[in-house]
C-alpha cells in the first residue's frame, strides 16, 4: 500500500482551521483511495469531512489560504467548495442520512465521523485520514477498506440492499469503480445490485450519463458494460446495446454475438484514442444490426443497411442520454454511416477515385474513421487480424498520397456558383448546381485536377453542352 501524501500546504492549513474552529477534520473519499493505490488522476478534487459545519469550515480554510478565494456554498446540502491552484476542495459536515423510498433526497442530520462513514458508498471510499493535531495522518478504517483495497473489492460498508435502495446511483458507481480500478464487486454487493436494478429508474439521466461516460473513458470499458449486463442494469439504461446480445442459428449457420463484438471494438479503440466521441462511435457502429438482421437462404445472415439505419439511431440515443446534439453528435453519426466504407478499399485493387470519394465524404474525420475501422477487426485468428491491419495500413498510405496530390479533405469547389452565374449571365437556376456537381465529380473521378484552371475549362465545356451563352 502506498503512503498518502499530506505534505501539501492545504493539509496543514486545514489542520489549523480545525484547531481554530475546534472541529475534528479528516480527508476522505477518492483522494485517500487513489493515493493508497498509487493512482495518478488528471481531474483533481479532494474531499474533507469535519464534525461541525462544512460551510464554516470551507470559509475558514479559504481565509487562511488567501483573501481572494471565492467559496461556493450549497446550502441545501450543507456543503461548500472552492478552487485553489487548480484543485477543487470540497467540505462537508459529518452527517447522518435517512432516506424515504421514493426519493434520492435524504433527511440529513448532523452526525459523528462514524455516522458519516456509514453513509458512504463503498468501504474503499469510506477511509478517512485524520488532520487533527494529535492524530495527524492516522487512518480511520471502520469497515476494512484497506483490506478491500488489497483484495481489489468493491463492497458496501452496510447491508448492500439498504445502501442501494437509499441511493440507487451507487449501483452504477459500483460498476464504474470496478471498471476504472479493475476491481471485482463483492458477491453480496453484486447480488444486491441485481436485486435492486429496477430502482435505477428514479435516478436522473444526467447522473446516469456521467457514470456511463466515466465507464467509456476507462482503460478497458468492456469490464463496465459486462457488469451492467450481468446486473440487469443494461436493459434499463441502454436497451439498444442490450439488444445486440445473442446469436441466432438457422440451417446450422450462426452470426457473431454483436454485443461482445461491440465491446471488443470498444476496448480496441480505447487503446488508440481517449476521445469520448470516437469511443461512442465504436459503441454505436453496429447498433442497428438487430433491426436489419435477415436470413437469406443463399448467403446466410445479413445486416444490409445497418450503417445507414444505425446512423439514424444516433440522434434519438444522444437525446435520451442528454449528450450534446451538435458537432459531437454529427461526428458520431458520420462515423457510424461510413464505418464500412474503407473495407472494400483494403480488399480490392484500390482505385484512386474510390479513395478520393472516401476522403471527400469523411473530410476532417478520415483519420478517426480509419481508427474505428481498425478497431472493428475482431477475429480470433491472429494472422487474419494482422493481414487486415496491414491492408488498412496500405489504405492509409494511399490516403496520404492522394491527399498530398489533390487536397480533397477540406474540399472547396474551385469554381463558385457566383462565378458560373457571372460567366453565363444567369439568374439562380438548376444549371448552376449541375455544373458545380459535374466539376466535383470530374475531380473525384480524377478526370481533372482539383484546380481553378482545369475546372474553368470544364465549366466552359459543360455550359456549351447545356446550350448556355457566355456573357459578353
Ligand atoms: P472520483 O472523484 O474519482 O469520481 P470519488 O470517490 O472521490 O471518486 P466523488 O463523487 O468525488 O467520488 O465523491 C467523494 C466521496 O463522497 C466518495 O469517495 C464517497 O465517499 C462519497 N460519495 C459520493 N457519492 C456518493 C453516493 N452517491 N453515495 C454515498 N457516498 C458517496
Ligand atoms: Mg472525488
Amino acid at each position: 500500500m502506498n503512503k498518502v501524501n499530506l505534505s501539501d500546504k492545504i493539509f496543514s492549513t486545514i489542520s489549523k482551521a480545525g484547531k481554530e474552529l475546534n472541529y475534528p477534520v479528516y480527508v476522505v473519499g477518492g483522494y485517500v483511495r487513489d493515493q493508497l493505490l498509487g493512482r495518478n488522476k488528471q481531474d483533481k478534487d479532494i474531499d474533507f469531512v469535519c464534525v461541525g459545519s462544512g460551510i464554516k469550515f470551507a470559509k475558514k480554510t479559504a481565509s487562511l489560504l488567501s483573501n481572494k478565494i471565492k467559496v461556493t456554498v450549497f446550502k441545501n446540502y450543507g456543503t461548500a467548495m472552492f478552487k485553489y491552484d487548480g484543485v477543487e476542495y470540497e467540505f462537508v459536515g459529518a452527517r447522518k442520512e435517512s432516506y424515504q423510498r421514493n426519493s434520492r433526497n435524504p433527511i440529513v442530520e448532523e452526525g459523528t465521523l462514524q455516522d458519516d462513514q456509514n453513509r458512504r458508498d463503498f468501504t474503499i471510499n469510506a477511509l478517512a485520514i485524520s488532520l487533527n493535531e494529535e492524530t495527524f495522518g492516522e487512518i480511520v478504517d471502520s469497515f476494512g477498506g484497506i483490506l478491500d483495497l488489497e483484495y481489489k473489492l468493491i463492497k458496501t460498508p452496510l447491508n448492500p440492499d439498504i445502501t442501494f435502495s437509499d441511493d440507487p446511483l451507487r449501483m452504477l458507481r459500483a460498476v464504474r469503480f470496478a471498471c476504472q480500478l479493475n476491481f471485482s464487486i463483492d458477491e453480496k454487493t453484486l447480488e444486491a445490485i441485481t436485486r435492486n436494478s429496477s430502482r435505477i429508474e428514479i435516478i436522473s439521466q444526467e447522473r446516469i450519463t456521467t457514470e456511463i461516460n466515466k465507464i467509456i473513458l476507462s482503460k478497458k470499458p468492456s469490464i463496465g458494460f459486462k457488469l451492467l449486463e450481468k446486473t440487469k442494469l443494461l436493459p434499463i439504461i441502454f436497451p439498444e446495446l442490450e439488444n445486440l446480445k445473442g446469436v441466432d442459428i438457422r440451417n446450422g449457420q450462426g452470426h457473431k454475438d454483436n454485443f461482445y463484438h461491440t465491446l471488443e471494438v470498444l476496448d480496441n479503440i480505447s487503446r488508440n484514442t481517449s476521445n469520448l466521441w470516437l469511443r461512442w462511435a465504436a459503441i454505436l457502429h453496429d447498433i442497428a444490426k438487430p433491426k436489419t438482421k435477415r436470413f437469406e437462404a443463399k448467403v446466410g445472415w445479413t445486416f444490409h443497411g445497418h450503417e445507414v439505419v444505425g446512423a439514424r439511431m444516433v440522434k434519438p440515443i444522444f437525446k435520451k442520454f442528454k449528450l450534446p446534439l451538435s458537432a459531437e453528435m454529427r461526428f458520431v453519426e458520420k462515423l457510424v454511416r461510413l464505418h464500412l466504407r474503407p473495407i472494400p478499399l483494403s480488399r480490392d485493387e484500390i482505385s484512386d477515385s474510390a479513395i478520393r470519394r472516401l476522403i471527400f465524404d469523411a473530410g476532417e474525420d478520415i483519420d478517426s474513421l480509419m481508427i474505428l475501422c481498425e478497431a472493428d477487426i475482431t477475429s480470433k485468428n491472429k494472422e487474419k487480424v494482422k493481414k487486415y491491419l496491414k491492408n488498412f495500413e496500405f489504405v492509409r498510405e494511399k490516403i496520404v498520397e492522394i491527399e498530398e496530390k489533390d487536397s480533397i479533405r477540406n474540399f472547396q469547389p474551385p469554381i463558385s456558383g457566383e462565378y458560373i452565374m457571372e460567366v453565363f449571365n444567369l439568374k439562380p437556376c438548376r444549371e448552376i448546381g449541375t455544373i458545380k456537381n459535374q466539376i466535383k465529380e470530374a475531380i473525384l473521378e480524377g478526370e481533372i485536377k482539383n484546380d481553378y484552371e482545369e475546372a474553368k475549362l470544364l465549366m466552359y465545356k459543360l455550359g456549351k453542352d447545356l446550350g448556355l451563352q457566355k456573357a459578353q
